[in-house]
Formats: C-alpha cells, sequence, structure tokens
C-alpha cells in the first residue's frame, strides 16, 4: 500500500508556516509524503531563503498557488490580502488537489489546513478526502474565536466585532484576562480592516465546523481550562524541529547562523535573546529606547533586528550605539531561533510573545520579558505572566513608550529573581514529557496518524 500523501495548507504568515512544516516534518518521520502549498509570494521567499534543500526532507514537495495579489502589493494589509485571497485560493487549490489525484498511486489521503484557512475544509469536503484543521495559536484563542457569538449575546462586542466597552475579559477561572480592546480583531489595522477579519472569523467559524478532527501547536497542561473549553481541539505540541528532522525550515528571511558561534563564546546563561517575530515594527523613538535599554543593562545580548523593522534599520540606531556595545552586542536580520533558545548562553528572552516564540521559550525553560504588539500577543502575554508565572509585563510611560529604564528593571528583576527560573523549567518538563513516549500531546498524535491511515 502507498504511504499517506497529505496536502498541507498553511495561512500565508511566518508563524503559520514555520509550525505547519514542523507539523509535515513530522509525518514525513512517520513514513507520510506531503505536498505543502504556500503562496506563490511566500513560496519565493521560503526558497531563496533555504540554505540547503534537503533540510525539509525530500518527502516534502514544496508546491504554490497564487494568492490573488500582485507581487508588489503591501502583504501586510491582512484584510486585502484575505480577501484576494478567498477570491483565487479555492480554485487554484481544488486544481492542484485534482492533478495530483491523477496520477495513480498519488492520490490525496488527507488535507490539513491551518484553522484561520478553513475555506479549504468545505474544499476537502467537496473532494470527498479526510480534512484536519491545524490551529497554529494557543487553544485559548481557538476558544475565544468560537465564543464570538456568545461575546454578542452578552453584550462585550457590538455585532461588527466592536468592544462595547474596555474592559477586562477572561473566559473562565484559569485562563487569561486581557482587554477587550486588545480582543484579536480589535487590534488589527484600521476600522475597515477590524471588521473585514471580524466577519472573517465569524464566517471561517463555520467553515470549521466540517473539520473532522481538530489539532494545535499546544499542550494540555498548559491551557488546560482552554482545552476544556474546545473539547474537540486536540493538542499535538509542542511541535519543535528539534523533535522530528531536526531543522527549522519555512523561513521567509535567510538566517545567520553566525550568532550561534558568537553565542558559544558567552557565559552560562548571560545572554538576553530580543526578538519580535515577523510583523512587529518599531517607530524611531521606540527602536531607540530598546537600544539605549538593552545598553545600559550591561549585559551581553542578541538582538534579532529585521530588514523591516523599522524604517532604514541601519540608520535608526542611537549615535554611537553600535560601536559602545560592540563587544557584548549582536544585531542579526533572522536567527535560527529555537537553536538560539536551546543554547545554554541564553538567559531570558525579550519577545512579541507570538504563540511560536512562547512555545519555544517555554520548552526551552527561558524566561520571557513581554512585549506585545497585536493580535493575539495578549493573551500570550497574559498565560506568561498571570497564569504560569514565567515572565514579566513591561509598562508603558505616560507617552505610549516603553523606556531604558523600564527595560533595564525588567530584566535585573526576571534574572534576578530565581522564581521566574523554576517556574519555567517546570513547565518545560512538563510540555516536553507531554511529546515523549506515553504523553498526552505523543497519544494524540499517534491516533490521529492512525486515523489517516484507516
Ligand atoms: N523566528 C526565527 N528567527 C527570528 C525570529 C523568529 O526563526 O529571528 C521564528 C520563531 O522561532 C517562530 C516564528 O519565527 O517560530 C515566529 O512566530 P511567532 O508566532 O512567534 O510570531 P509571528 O511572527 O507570527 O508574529
Amino acid at each position: 500500500m502507498c504511504s499517506p500523501h497529505v496536502v498541507a495548507l498553511p495561512y500565508p504568515a511566518q508563524g503559520h508556516v514555520i509550525p505547519l512544516l514542523e507539523l509535515s516534518q513530522c509525518l514525513v518521520k512517520h513514513g507520510f509524503r506531503v505536498t505543502f502549498v504556500n503562496t506563490e509570494f511566500n513560496h519565493k521567499r521560503v526558497l531563496n531563503a533555504l540554505a540547503e534543500k534537503h533540510a525539509i526532507g525530500d518527502q516534502i514537495h514544496l508546491v504554490s498557488i497564487p494568492d490573488g495579489l500582485e507581487l508588489d502589493e503591501n502583504r501586510n494589509d491582512l484584510g486585502k490580502l484575505s480577501e484576494a485571497m478567498l477570491r483565487v485560493m479555492p480554485g487554484k487549490l481544488e486544481k492542484l488537489i485534482a492533478d495530483i489525484n491523477l496520477v495513480k498511486d498519488d492520490k490525496v489521503t488527507c488535507l490539513i489546513a491551518d484553522g484561520s484557512a478553513a475555506w479549504a475544509i468545505e474544499l476537502a469536503e467537496k473532494m470527498k478526502i479526510k480534512r484536519v484543521a491545524f490551529w497554529p495559536p494557543a487553544a485559548g484563542l481557538v476558544a475565544l474565536s468560537l465564543r464570538i457569538p456568545k461575546l454578542i449575546d452578552d453584550g462585550i462586542i457590538d455585532k461588527d466585532g466592536t468592544p462595547v466597552k474596555k474592559q477586562m475579559i477572561q473566559l473562565a477561572p484559569g485562563m487569561p484576562s486581557f482587554n477587550s480592546a486588545n480582543f484579536v480583531w480589535a487590534c488589527i489595522g484600521g476600522s475597515s480592516t477590524r471588521e473585514f477579519i471580524f466577519n472573517l472569523m465569524v464566517e471561517n467559524n463555520e467553515y470549521l465546523k466540517k473539520a473532522e478532527y481538530m489539532i494545535c501547536n499546544s499542550t494540555f497542561d498548559l491551557e488546560p481550562v482552554a482545552f476544556t473549553l474546545v473539547p474537540q481541539l486536540l493538542p499535538i505540541g509542542p511541535l519543535l524541529a528539534s523533535s522530528c528532522l531536526g531543522n527549522s525550515a519555512g523561513y521567509f528571511w535567510p538566517e545567520d547562523s553566525t550568532c550561534l558561534k558568537w553565542l558559544g563564546r558567552q557565559a552560562p546563561q548571560s545572554v538576553i535573546y530580543v526578538a519580535f517575530g515577523s510583523f512587529t515594527v518599531f517607530d524611531q523613538t521606540q527602536f531607540q529606547e530598546l537600544a539605549l535599554g538593552l545598553e545600559i543593562t550591561n549585559r551581553p545580548f542578541l538582538w534579532v533586528v529585521r530588514p523591516d523593522i523599522t524604517d532604514d534599520a541601519n540608520k535608526a540606531y542611537p549615535k554611537g550605539f553600535k560601536e559602545r556595545v560592540t563587544a557584548r552586542g549582536q544585531m542579526i536580520g533572522w536567527a535560527p531561533q529555537q537553536k538560539v533558545l536551546s543554547h545554554p548562553s541564553i538567559a531570558c528572552f525579550l519577545s512579541h510573545c507570538g504563540w511560536n516564540s512562547t512555545v519555544e521559550s517555554v520548552s526551552n525553560g527561558v524566561p520571557i520579558l513581554c512585549w506585545p504588539y497585536f493580535a493575539d500577543q495578549f493573551l500570550n502575554e497574559s498565560y506568561i505572566c498571570d497564569v504560569w508565572k514565567v515572565g514579566l509585563k513591561f509598562n508603558k510611560n505616560n507617552n505610549g513608550i516603553i523606556t531604558r529604564e523600564e527595560i533595564k528593571n525588567k530584566v535585573d528583576k526576571v534574572l534576578g529573581e530565581e522564581n521566574y527560573k523554576e517556574r519555567v523549567l517546570k513547565l518545560k518538563e512538563i510540555a516536553l514529557n507531554s511529546v515523549r513516549e506515553g504523553g498526552q500531546s505523543n497519544k494524540n498524535f499517534k491516533n490521529f496518524l492512525e486515523w489517516v491511515q484507516e
């Protein structure tokens, strides 16, 4: 019998492509074949950034379909991107699967679509293939998305998603609490983008009902209450490259792995790792304040300054900064983050709290300093600081700035008090045990493999 053939469709953003590729690598490790469908725009970036083709494994076939936008159009406008995708991608994906199915012995067994691209689930139903929704974010976010009708009924948001008033929200005791102004759909772009994203989420919830399986990159013990709110959602995480084929893949920017050598020259648990994922941008004032904050910590730091993180990143540094920190500071364009976080020199992670970064930090026992920017990052911040207590929040001053002194104080605090490290090491064990033989995520994953093969 042929090995199962899975078509994997990520939502076209960095924090979605990486974990779905990790899942794909795990499937390949179990003898599956995977056709991984990026958008043309991202496909080119992934291929450009990929150092060795074999880094992703021979059994993963990287292919692409258009996302409906011209190559030079702004893909950070999520409303516009989503509208174009919905117009173009279903037809292209249907043709791709139909073409694969023309080849005898190569037929598609199962579609795994990102939970945010659940329109593809309906397509899989129509094409009579197994259909799975994979969620890269926290189960808490899935619970929140599915709770939208109740939030409207309870008068917490209007029918268009606008919070009726600013208030702290907690879906259930033991869940993170955060301000309703930070609902994932309420803190993205302008008002029309917000409304568009909200309507998309409402529609997405309908498509999700057709999924036969829902899995996510989390661990039951990290979010037990969220999993009781969405019992059909099964955790299979933490998905880490180290537990699949070894290397993370799917980067949109080329990684600078020279930093690993540099880390090797630093004292154990001494380095502040600073990275804000793939979307976060800074204005010049905040960028400079962050630089000066890192400088006055007097500690070594590794700072990921993506080329597009601020206007003209090269000129954005404070005067003389680079020269002053040259002996103990490294700025790079894109890090091999999972390898960095597992390095013994890392002391803490100053992060935007994307879910992947959060899970990666916890799985490596690294305390987190939280600097959320948008989307689900406020919910994740609350998990980190209020629920798990493995990190600290930054406070802004009256001008909305996180000052250099605040940065230094919080770095000193998180590294000065043993509790944060102790708690995060416990959490690391819990997370890693769940993917070991006999652990909950491991069992869920095995059951999932069996189901696909039935
Ligand atoms: N990442 C990386 N190198 C970097 C910055 C980020 O490899 O320099 C990876 C990180 O390990 C994570 C992903 O990019 O897997 C970012 O996802 P996350 O959910 O944390 O944030 P997003 O980019 O979606 O905001």
